[in-house]
């Protein structure tokens, strides 16, 4: 609710002025149990900065991150440390996440220890059921990362974050340092995993194609806001915002229509340290209005769970 994250940058040259990036400023939206919520955007709008804000890993300047139902932004080390345990974060690259000196199963071993795992014998099993799970081979505990794909170092990835039984997954671009190939193996898996364990995932990524395949709903965001949240399928076909429909009329698709227009973006997405005023947007946007410039459109509801911020509705 209303969730902030702000980086202050200082200027050595003035040092009495401090400026903020507003990464994240001011967004609003909830998941529901075994959905998955895919948040999309060009790079740098706060897509990765909302994933790490609602796990706490970084501090937020304002709002409230509520799960299930309780409030965790003031949560002491205790109560976080279990909030932890039901929510994981998956991201993209997974040899930067993996300890090299470390095998499979010392990984997965470390983390089951750590959440009071103490019996060896147990941890044994839980771990060969854990590769079992996403695919991978009881031989392949004495193995360490260099010794996989990148794919199979991706299911390690989330045979660790399933470890501990969790609610929620923060995945963010997942399979973007995939081979195109083996992306679509990794995401079955994730589907397949959501489905059995029913899991919740807030699935961050640029790739359209994907967050489509996998989503139940989608979030748009652009310069630090959610400018359209709706129903996966309703989104692709109808994208209400003028920012949604440029993005979504980029995707290359298999048969295109000989009308399909491709809206370019045009100009650059302007600096979150000084957001253009009123629709972060209109800068860019070829519908902006008169008071695009000055008013700032609060979200409405267009028809179902279908959410747009702009004058235009
Ligand atoms: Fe464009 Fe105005 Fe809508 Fe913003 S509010 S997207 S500038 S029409
Ligand atoms: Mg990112």
């Amino acid at each position: 609710r209303n969730l902030k994250k702000y980086f202050p940058i200082k200027k050595s040259w003035l040092p009495s002025t401090v400026e903020h990036v507003r990464a994240v400023d001011g967004i609003n939206f909830w998941m529901n149990k075994g959905e998955t919520l895919g948040l999309v955007g060009e790079s740098g709008c706060g897509k990765s900065t909302t994933g790490r804000t609602i796990l706490k890993l970084l501090e937020p300047t304002d709002g409230e991150i509520l799960f299930e139902g309780e409030n965790i932004v003031n949560f002491n080390r205790k109560r976080l440390r279990s909030i932890h345990r039901q929510m994981q974060l998956i991201f993209q690259d997974p040899f930067a996440s993996l300890n090299p000196r470390k095998t499979v199963g010392d990984t997965l071993d470390e983390v089951l220890f750590i959440h009071d795992m103490k019996d060896a014998a147990e941890r044994s099993e839980r771990i060969k059921e854990l590769l079992r799970m996403v695919g991978l081979k009881k031989e392949h505990i004495h193995r360490y990362p260099h010794e996989f794909s990148g794919g199979q170092r991706q299911r390690i990835v989330i045979a660790r974050a399933l470890a501990v039984n969790p609610k929620l997954i923060i995945c963010d671009e997942p399979v973007s340092a995939l081979d195109v190939s083996i992306q679509a193996q990794v995401i079955n898996l994730l589907i397949e995993l959501r489905n059995k364990l029913g899991l919740t995932y807030l699935f961050i990524s640029h790739d359209l194609r994907v967050v489509k395949h996998i989503s139940d709903r989608v979030a748009v965001m652009y310069l630090g806001k959610i400018v359209e949240i709706a129903p996966s399928e309703e989104l692709f076909k109808n994208p209400a915002h003028p920012y949604s429909k440029a993005l979504l009329s980029v995707i290359p698709v298999l048969k295109p229509e000989r009308n399909r227009k491709k809206l370019l973006l045009e100009g650059e997405v302007p600096s979150p340290v000084n957001p253009p005023a009123g629709c972060r947007f209109h800068t860019r946007c070829s519908f902006a209005l008169k008071q695009c410039c000055e008013i700032e459109p609060q979200k409405k509801r267009i028809g179902g769970e279908h959410f747009v911020a702009c004058h235009l509705y």
